[in-house]
């Protein structure tokens, strides 16, 4: 996985590769998944959601430019990979989802991998972030938003770096958002597809029926 899918397609933080290479990925995916857990694509989860494609979680990590200390709002837990990923590289994360199942699931998974006070994990809205623990040095946003949330750029602290796809429900531009003061830097970082960011500052909730949602799709 981490030769052909992440090194092979350019990422190039040695931190990164090496976080990703010794966390067990089949650990965050379903049972009856742990055979194809290093494939190329994203896999469904619980509750309709998925975890995403370890090139995207290298890619957003990477944006993200993280490092020991770094205080992080991740949007949607999911699996709770994407947080292990900024655990290990030594940030301090708050990680929200909207499904409480969800959350337990991986709140447990975390607890076991010896991340528990590395990571708090908070059932809610995250689309509005969490101004109780703002300002925040990166927030990674692993749902797809409508536009990019004031709220949210609202919580970065000066020189904080935002990951957020953003766009229509089925396809999505990879957004870095940088702040430099009051001024938002923003670069388009490539196409991507998430499963959609539902809440306040995101999409309705049914903004994509079920049954229209690939779950397996490669990005
Ligand atoms: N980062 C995850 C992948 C998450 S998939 C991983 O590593 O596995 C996107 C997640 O965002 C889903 O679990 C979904 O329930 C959650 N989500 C969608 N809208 C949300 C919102 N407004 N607040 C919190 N979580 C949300």
């Amino acid at each position: 996985m981490v030769e052909r899918q992440l090194r092979g397609r350019g990422i190039l933080d040695e931190t990164v590769l090496a976080v990703m290479a010794s966390l067990p990925r089949e650990l965050f995916v379903p049972p009856g998944l742990q055979s194809v857990a290093y494939s190329d694509e994203a896999l469904p989860i619980a509750a309709g959601q998925s975890i995403s494609q370890p090139y995207m979680v290298a890619r957003m990590t990477e944006l993200l430019e993280p490092g020991p200390g770094m205080h992080v709002l991740e949007v949607g837990t999911g699996s709770g990979y994407q947080a292990a990923v900024l655990a290990r590289l030594g940030c301090v994360v708050v990680s929200v989802e909207r499904h409480a199942d969800l959350a337990g699931v991986a709140r447990v998974r975390l607890d076991e991998l010896g991340l528990a006070d590395r990571v708090r994990i908070v059932v809610g809205d995250g689309s509005v972030g969490r101004p109780e623990d703002a300002p925040f040095g990166g927030i990674l946003v692993t749902a797809a938003a409508p536009w990019i949330p004031d709220a949210l750029s609202g919580q970065l602290a000066d020189g904080g770096r935002m990951v957020v796809p953003v766009g229509s429900t089925r396809h999505q531009e990879l957004t870095l958002v940088v702040r430099r003061g009051d001024t938002f830097e923003t670069h388009d970082c490539g196409a991507c597809v998430f499963v959609p960011l539902v809440g306040e500052a995101g999409f309705g909730e049914t903004a994509l029926p079920h049954h229209l949602w690939p779950g397996r799709l490669s990005l």
